[in-house]
C-alpha cells in the first residue's frame, strides 16, 4: 500500500509498505514513518492512501 507522508513539504512524500496491503496487518501494525522526513504517516488514526484519481487543487 502507498501511503502518502502528511508533511506538505516532504521531498518524497510517497512512501510503499507491502505489509500494509494486507487489512489485516494495516490494522495491527506499528506506527510508520516517512523514510524521508521521518513524519509519522497517520493522521487522526488512519493511513492517507495516496488516491489515484488526479485532482487539481
Ligand atoms: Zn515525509
Amino acid at each position: 500500500m502507498e501511503v502518502h507522508c502528511t508533511r506538505p513539504r516532504c521531498p518524497r512524500s510517497q512512501n510503499y509498505f507491502a505489509d500494509l496491503d494486507d487489512i489485516t496487518t494495516l490494522k495491527t501494525a506499528q506506527q510508520k514513518y516517512c523514510t524521508m522526513c521521518g513524519k509519522a504517516l497517520m493522521r487522526d488514526g488512519r493511513y492517507v492512501p495516496i488516491k489515484l484519481s488526479g485532482k487539481s487543487g
